[in-house]
């Protein structure tokens, strides 16, 4: 979606609330009450009522922005700045764009939107053959030194973020030269740098019948309990290059993308900016259908 088409689209408060209901009917609706699916729409008061038990859920509700003052409108404009490039805004600039006299209501709608892109990708575990490794992020030290004390190996204002690869080789039949392809990511902050953090993180992001790829480090011990191979080379360059080669590259965009939109980001905030990133490098080639993807992690993702 381009400017010219979300204004010709969303050219008023009705028009994004008639978009937000097309996508919401085609979720579904689920009475909070009694669970019955069917329900009447009240045009008069923007609400679903049950079929059922006539228990009232209105647009908002059970979506992202439930208790939110800010217009659909404002919420739209929103989504289309997040999705419009593939850089990214800061809240701040957000906040500009939209002419808003406040800065927190406008940081808060951005986080939610990054908290329901981070849900939106939790749904999917990844499998076949996955690069794993660990990127230390620069937060404010501050947060850092507060919420991990002294403990774990990542450096004062350096958070320890585990960057997950669904890699395939794909071999040249006539050149036998390899070139490995990327699909899916994911990225955790890791609060403790413990084993059993990193052990979480396979469990709950891999297929069990994953190959996954590593290098040496200790931490990794256990990968082999909750995935179908575990591989582990000897850090190097060639690791770094060839084995890793996708992980690493998203370490270092990362790293490039975040300094240069947001002036500093809080070691406790540090997942929803990477939210936003993975989200985005994961639907890379979703071209303008990435706004509607969102409205829809909008409705989903609370
Ligand atoms: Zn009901």
């Amino acid at each position: 979606m381009n400017l010219f088409t979300f204004t010709a689209h969303f050219d008023s408060e009705e028009a994004c609330r008639n978009h937000f209901k097309e996508e919401r009917d085609k979720v579904g609706v689920v009475c909070k009450e009694c669970g019955h699916t069917e329900h009447y729409w009240i045009k008069s008061r923007w609400s679903y009522e049950c079929k059922k038990c006539r228990h009232r859920t209105s647009l908002r509700s059970g979506t992202i922005m439930q208790g939110s003052n800010l217009s659909f409108m404002i919420w739209y404009k929103t989504m289309f700045l997040m999705t419009a490039t593939k850089k990214g805004f800061s809240s701040k600039e957000i906040q500009k764009q939209l002419g808003m006299k406040r800065y927190e209501p406008v940081w808060a709608m951005v986080h939610k939107l990054r908290k329901a892109m981070g849900n939106r990708d939790a749904r999917y575990t990844l499998e076949g053959m996955i690069e794993m490794d660990e990127g230390y992020f620069t937060v404010e030290s501050s947060e850092v030194e507060k919420s991990r004390g002294k403990r774990g190996r990542g450096a004062a204002g350096k958070s320890p973020v585990s960057v997950m690869a669904e890699s395939a080789q794909l071999e040249d039949v006539e050149t036998g030269e390899k070139t490995s392809q990327c699909r899916y990511f994911k990225a955790r902050v890791l609060e403790s740098h413990h084993a059993d953090e990193i052990n979480d993180t396979v469990r709950e992001s891999f297929d069990e019948k994953s190959i996954v790829f590593t290098d040496d480090s200790t931490s990794y011990v256990d990968i082999s309990d909750y995935v179908e191979l575990h591989f582990s080379e000897k850090s190097s360059e060639k690791l770094t290059k060839e084995t890793l080669r996708w992980v690493h590259i998203t370490i270092s965009n990362a790293k490039r993308n975040f300094p240069g939109n947001y002036h500093k980001i809080k070691g406790k905030y540090l997942q929803m900016y990477l939210n936003e990133f993975v989200y985005k490098l994961n639907r890379r080639y979703f071209g303008e259908k990435l706004f509607d993807r969102l409205v829809i992690a909008g409705i989903t993702g609370l």
